[in-house]
């Protein structure tokens, strides 16, 4: 990706995590896609190298970089299609709430174990009957003493049978009007009396991220686990939006252009008729159709990263890019499959798991239509 956010040596930093992607990542995917799950071993030479939490200020074991880095980490993934090892949710959404919420001393505690790869984090929001309607949430976290007692079910938790810390948003206040004033954000370590993990569960794609439900029974936390302030999860929640519909984006684009570049490959390999497939007009307009697509979300993205970085608010552009871009990565799939024919339905053809695991992006970290929902109301309409 070329960009006037980058530097030579953010070019330095992209080409050595190529090279440890293609060393260390690239060969495994298929064994992890069957396994269901990354080892944490490859989490830990993630962490080794620097690729978790660059932005991680060095006092906690970080590097202290910018966000730029991040952009990096996640396209590089997604182009070698690497998107169960959930670096991103890690990093860039998860971790960010300790370093803006935490004390110093759960900081102390837990950024370090993030950055190096011992600690995979999860965040816990969904539960089976509340997921675009966050505010619903049941599960409650009931002050006893110097303790929370924590009780409620979660699903469809990334990095779920992994996690060593799980941040959970749980009703301090049950009877809170409006409800989303009840919603704390509390962390809850693995080996936690009363809390487990679920079965991973079986999804249409991603199948390399362990994707689970947990369960809080009488779990007892000591309250210095509350992240910020009792009562403020949802509005940190909302704060932290803008970063993590952005990272999403990033991910979603740059599969769009890995699958995009794989099939213009295939199709001027591919002959039928005598032809290369590349050459029937119908199919040429098909590339410049996506090419075109491509180019407008990059175009749009990249300024987004741009006004990121500069701190800039702009939460209304990053949800159009959110609605936007995972739908324009999905009518991509669609066409790479079919210019692929027969062969991009097979496993071995690496756009036949691109095109499953690019369908969740419209999903997760808020639908197409929670995003135009949000858009439309800040429109004022
Ligand atoms: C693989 C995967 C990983 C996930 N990881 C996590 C995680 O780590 N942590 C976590 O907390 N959650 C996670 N989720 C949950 C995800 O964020 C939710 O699935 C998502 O927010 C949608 O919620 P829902 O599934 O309950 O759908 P629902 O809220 O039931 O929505 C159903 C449909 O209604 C639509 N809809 C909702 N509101 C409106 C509206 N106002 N107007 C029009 N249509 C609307 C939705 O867009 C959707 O099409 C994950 C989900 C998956 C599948």
């Amino acid at each position: 990706m070329s960009s006037s956010l980058f530097s030579e040596e953010h070019d330095i930093f992209r080409d050595a995590f190529r090279k440890f992607l293609s060393k260390e990542i690239a060969p495994h995917l298929e064994e992890w896609e069957r396994d269901g799950i990354v080892p944490r071993e490859a989490w830990k030479k993630m962490g080794e190298n620097g690729y978790l939490c660059p932005w991680v200020d060095e006092k906690y074991g970080g590097s202290g970089v910018g966000f730029e880095y991040s952009v990096i980490i996640n396209e590089e993934l997604a182009y070698v299609g690497c998107l169960g090892l959930a670096a991103g949710l890690h990093s860039d959404i998860i971790v960010p709430y300790i370093n803006s919420f935490g004390n110093e001393q759960q900081k102390m505690k837990w950024l370090p174990g993030c950055a190096s790869g011992d600690i995979i984090t999860a965040i816990a929001m969904t539960e089976p009957g509340a997921g675009s309607d966050l505010a619903a949430i049941r599960t409650t976290a009931v002050r006893d003493g110097d303790e929370y007692v924590i009780n409620g079910q979660k699903t469809f938790i990334s990095n779920g049978i992994l996690c060593d810390l799980v941040i959970v948003a749980a009703k301090t206040d049950p009877k809170a009007n409006p409800p989303f004033k009840g919603i704390s954000l509390i962390c809850v370590e693995d080996g936690t009396p009363g809390f487990s993990k679920g079965r991973n569960l079986d999804k249409m794609g991603f199948h390399s991220q362990d994707t689970a439900e947990m369960s809080f029974e009488d779990c007892r936390v000591p309250v210095s686990n509350l992240l910020g302030g009792e009562g403020k999860g949802f509005s940190y929640l909302m704060q932290k939006l803008q970063a993590e519909r952005l990272i999403v984006s990033v991910m979603a684009q740059a599969l769009s252009e890995a699958m995009l570049d794989m099939t213009i490959k295939y199709c001027k390999e591919r002959t039928i008729f005598g032809k290369p497939v590349t050459s029937f007009q119908h199919n040429t307009f098909k590339f410049v159709e996506m090419a075109t697509e491509i180019e407008l979300g990059r175009n749009f993205l990249n300024s987004l990263i741009e006004d990121h970085c500069a701190g800039k608010d702009i939460v209304k552009k990053v949800s159009m890019a959110k609605a936007w871009i995972p739908e324009m990565a999905n009518r991509v799939a669609y066409h790479c499959v079919q210019l692929h024919g027969g062969y991009g339905y097979m496993e071995e053809y690496p756009i036949c798991r691109l095109a499953r695991d690019v369908r969740i992006f419209t999903i997760f970290a808020g639908t197409t239509e929670v995003m135009k929902v949000i858009v439309g109301r800040m429109m004022g309409l």
